[in-house]
């Protein structure tokens, strides 16, 4: 018995490390099986070599063979269709982040490592030299993300099937009256953007990936995944399979961090920067909602955050994917009306009170205004979340 994990097959103008882990799966020499789902791991948003969403990939494998054959096996794998993965390098036309080539690692351990490798490479950047070091391994900088995915305890919180397709530009074909019903299941979750009633599943750009559907029951996923693969008009796919993984699981967080709002500005391109007692928060344009709320927000609110500290030059700051707001000074301050003619009464001067100008009616001097109605957690619409951002509206993950 033991853990394979892979990594960083992939670059933005093709290939998916969930076809080669799948194919990887299916070409596995007799004597060797699969246990339970293959896992698909997502690692630290931020780390700086990641290509799209920074996952990663494992399973673990019963193997009824000598453990020279398995390696010799492995070896002849990696060399003939891993490592001529490497290497691959395709500019980014829409992100700033420089891409570096594709490094494929594959790793194999007979023992489990500790669950706080894992930890560790999904809340910050992790190098190789802090890694547990595996029995068997080929490869570049993907063991260290292949390595996490073997160290995750592989307690699901949610799963994805994902199905693939004959690499092709051509426009992927997904049977429509199917993912309305889909949409339906709320077993299921970022199906299609409730907004645009654009399919969320479908990947955009290029990516041998035909669709995905996540869910927070492994059945409902399968069954979904079928149901729409049979459908009439769905195209066809080269292959499919359902992973467990740690989407939705908010572990790159840390606990909510509480701060009181001291000044909120606009910056270059409609983001918002909450300048706070705790730092500065960064509210971005996509986020919608959230740069809703933060915009709305002036001196000595209280607040509570949920995001990754970034150094990044002009970003620096947590960057918020949820934020909620509290308390706060009233809103909307005036004078009380009078109690008798109704009208809004008036300051009558310095330390002498309220005067309404209908009727004299004299008050003590004081405001009035609405109080903070506090929001709840507030996040981005679901196309714009992080893969491992959990669904706040059932409350804070365990973790947090
Ligand atoms: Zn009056």
């Amino acid at each position: 018995m033991g853990w394979l994990g892979l990594d960083d097959t992939d670059h933005l103008g093709g290939g998916c490390t969930t076809l080669a882990f799948h194919r990887l799966l299916e070409a596995l020499p007799p004597g060797v099986q699969l246990i339970g789902d293959p896992c698909l791991v997502r690692l630290y948003p931020m780390a700086k070599g990641r290509t799209r969403g920074n996952a990663a990939l494992s399973a673990e494998l019963h193997v009824d063979m000598a453990q020279e054959a398995w390696f010799a096996w492995l070896d002849q794998y990696w060399s003939t269709t891993i490592e001529p993965l490497a290497g691959q390098w395709t500019p980014s036309t829409h992100a700033k982040r420089p891409q570096v080539p594709s490094d494929p690692g594959i790793v194999w351990f007979e023992t489990k490592p500790n669950v706080s490798f894992y930890r560790k490479a999904v809340r910050e950047e992790v190098s190789w030299k802090d890694a547990p070091k595996p029995d068997w391994s080929r490869g570049g900088e993907g063991n260290i993300g292949a390595t996490a995915a073997v160290a995750w305890s592989n307690h699901a919180t949610t799963w994805e099937g994902i199905a693939w397709r004959q690499e092709s530009d051509d426009v992927r074909r997904l049977d429509e009256a199917t993912l309305l019903e889909l949409d339906r299941d709320d077993r299921l979750f970022a199906c299609r953007d409730p907004r645009k009633g654009r399919g969320l599943l479908a990947p955009r750009g290029a990516s041998p990936v035909l669709c995905g559907i996540r869910g927070t029951e492994r059945q409902a996923v399968a069954e979904a995944m079928q149901t729409l693969l049979h459908a009439a008009g769905t195209e066809r796919a080269i292959g499919q399979r359902v992973f467990s993984t740690n989407q939705g699981s908010g572990d790159h967080l840390s606990p909510p961090l509480q701060a009181i709002v001291e000044k909120t500005e606009i910056i270059q391109g409609g983001h918002v920067a909450l300048h706070t007692d705790q730092g500065t928060w960064l509210a971005f344009a996509p986020s919608g909602t959230v740069r809703e709320l933060a915009s709305q927000l002036s001196h000595g609110d209280v607040v509570q955050g949920l995001g990754l500290q970034s150094d990044k030059p002009g970003r620096e700051g947590l960057h918020l994917e949820a934020l909620s707001h509290l308390s706060g000074p009233l809103r909307n301050l005036r004078r009380p009306t009078c109690p008798s003619c109704h009208k809004r009464m008036k300051s009558a001067g310095k330390e002498q009170g309220l005067r309404c100008p209908g009727c004299s009616h004299t008050d003590e001097d004081r405001w009035i205004g609405d109080a903070v109605v506090p929001t709840g957690w507030v996040q981005p619409p679901l196309d714009r979340r992080r893969h491992l951002a959990p669904d706040l509206s059932k409350g804070l993950p365990d973790a947090l």
